[in-house]
């Protein structure tokens, strides 16, 4: 009963999500496994994926990085949320933070007294009362080991990879170079046995990591697990990618410009700019796309802009017999809002957690596979709340997008919000509450009705309240360094 049945671990797939996976296996379970990691350099990865949320920081502390280290080694820079341009209609513009906003009391959130306040006539604008979001209105930027500031990173996805793959070396990693070209498997159970490259070479296993991309070589092309496809909601399938170059210190945030069929990322590092067009080809073709890239874009190209093809979904079982998916061959919802980093690192969390060591069972794979479903699905409504909760009539791309019937659980939170001001997070949720409020109301959705416990106060004292709030923060963020000046002191990049 104690002897272990899995130990040699093959991680197919040398992308983001390939080596977190082998690094976080490495790091954590090391001396109990083996492990290899296959990867073609003619095949290349998706070179996308720079944006991230808060949970990257958990996972560093699970490799155990050093945080400068890191983020000189990929060009990063400091993420405090998303700005959203030309959302709920042309000309807006709002921030989604990672922040909270002001102070909840056991009685309802925050928002409630905000709301009152301006029933009143006063209260201001409630990002007023978040330390992130007025931080990155300012660019300006903090860190020590007590700054309350909630942050993630941008970064250069190809050093990312890099730089995890020299953790992983460290630690015993073997790396193959080459081209799978074929899958084994046992014939009584179906389960992965080794797989075949180009070359001949035969890499043995007892348990599989797909990590190969859209392709999900092992889960799709061998076991056959189908894929749960999401375009009804989600039409975007296209983007343009670009890297430009720049000369102004990177705001610390992602930039979401939305355009007649879609949105435009923007991810400032050290040194260039990340960019990508995302478009819907129901409603732009591939030329008007590029077209549309290059008029929307600042700074000069640094290559070619390259046309990644996508579809919003997920794999039906990101756990099959002995093989999990991670990161796009598992499921991919689309950039905005920088989710797909995310769940490749709660994935493998779950794996290090529910690890088969005697085995691959079903116990264990529905387990894994409940969890993230549930997470993905909460995600998705947060996703499609975007292109729901809009104004826009510009386009017939925003009228299909705005009218599409939003799933069941959306709409339930849409209604609640709508009738009472009321938001929630659901457990084991990535959105906060704050989240939810930033986009909603953000993108002109506004309830018809709030809690009253801020009639519970005099309005004078209510007034002061938040008066008090919102000074803290304005001076706190005064006495923040600009974004640039904080980099250069603490994880410049070398030239
Ligand atoms: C347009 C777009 C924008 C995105 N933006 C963000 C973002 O801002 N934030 C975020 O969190 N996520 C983002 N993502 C998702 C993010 O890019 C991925 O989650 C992340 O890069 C992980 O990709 P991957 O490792 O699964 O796949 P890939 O990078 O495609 O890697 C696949 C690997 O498998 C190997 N491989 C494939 N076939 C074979 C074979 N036959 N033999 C040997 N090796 C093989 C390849 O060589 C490669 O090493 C974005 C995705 C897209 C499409």
């Amino acid at each position: 009963m104690n002897g272990q049945v899995v130990k040699r671990v093959v991680v197919a797939g040398g992308g983001s999500a390939g080596w977190m996976a082998a690094a976080a296996l490495s790091r954590q379970l090391g001396p109990l496994l083996d492990i290899v990691l296959v990867e073609s350099d003619e095949i290349g990865t998706v070179g996308v994926g720079e944006s991230t949320v808060p949970t990257a920081r958990t996972f560093n502390a699970l490799l155990n990085l050093d945080e400068a280290e890191f983020m000189a080694a990929t060009q990063a820079t400091f993420k405090l949320g998303i700005s959203f341009e030309n959302w709920g209609e042309i000309g807006d513009r709002y921030i989604h933070s990672f922040g909270q906003i002001g102070k909840s009391t056991w009685l309802g959130h925050f928002h409630h007294f905000w709301l009152q306040a301006k029933a009143q006539g006063f209260g201001g604008d409630l990002g007023d009362y978040c330390l992130e979001l007025k931080a990155a209105e300012q660019h300006r930027f903090h860190t020590d080991d007590n700054s309350p500031l909630n942050y993630a990173y941008h970064i250069d996805a190809t050093l990312y990879g890099r730089y995890l793959r020299g953790k992983c070396e460290d630690k015993g990693v073997r790396r193959v170079e080459g081209k799978i070209v074929d899958v084994r498997q046992r014939s009584d159970d179906g389960f992965i046995e080794a797989l075949v490259l180009e070359s001949g070479e035969v890499i043995e296993g007892d348990l599989f990591i797909d990590c190969t991309g859209f392709r999900g070589l092992l889960i799709n092309g061998a076991l056959g697990v189908g894929f749960e496809d999401w375009g009804r909601w989600l039409p975007n399938d296209r983007a343009w990618a670009v890297q430009t170059s720049t000369d102004v210190g990177p705001g610390p945030y992602t930039r979401a410009i939305a355009h007649k069929a879609g949105w435009l990322w923007g991810i400032p590092l050290q040194r260039r700019v990340g960019n990508g067009l995302v478009f819907s080809s129901q409603f732009m073709s591939d030329e008007d796309g590029l077209r549309q890239l290059e008029q929307m874009i600042e700074g000069e190209m640094l290559i070619d802009p390259k046309l990644i093809r996508f579809c919003a979904g997920r794999r039906h079982k990101a756990w099959s017999k002995n093989c999990v998916s991670l990161g796009l061959a598992a499921g991919f919802i689309e950039p905005l809002e920088s989710t797909s980093i995310h769940m490749i690192m709660i994935a493998i969390h779950r794996l290090l957690q529910l690890f088969p060591f005697q085995g691959c069972t079903e116990a264990l794979s529905d387990r894994f596979n409940n969890l993230a479903d549930d997470e993905i699905l909460k995600i998705r409504d947060f996703i499609v709340l975007h292109y729901n909760v809009t104004e826009r009539t510009d386009s017939p791309y925003w009228d299909h997008v705005r009218t599409t019937e939003v799933p069941d659980t959306l709409a339930h939170r849409l209604a609640l919000f709508r009738e009472s001001g009321h938001v929630f997070q659901a457990p084991g949720e990535l959105f906060q509450v704050d989240s939810w409020l930033q986009v909603m109301l953000g993108q002109r959705l506004q309830p018809r009705a709030h809690h009253h416990m801020g009639r519970l106060m005099p309005p004078e004292q209510l007034r002061g309240a938040l008066t008090d709030l919102k000074g803290n923060i304005a001076s706190a963020v005064e006495r923040m360094p600009t974004h640039q000046a904080f980099i250069d002191r603490y994880c410049p990049s070398p030239a």
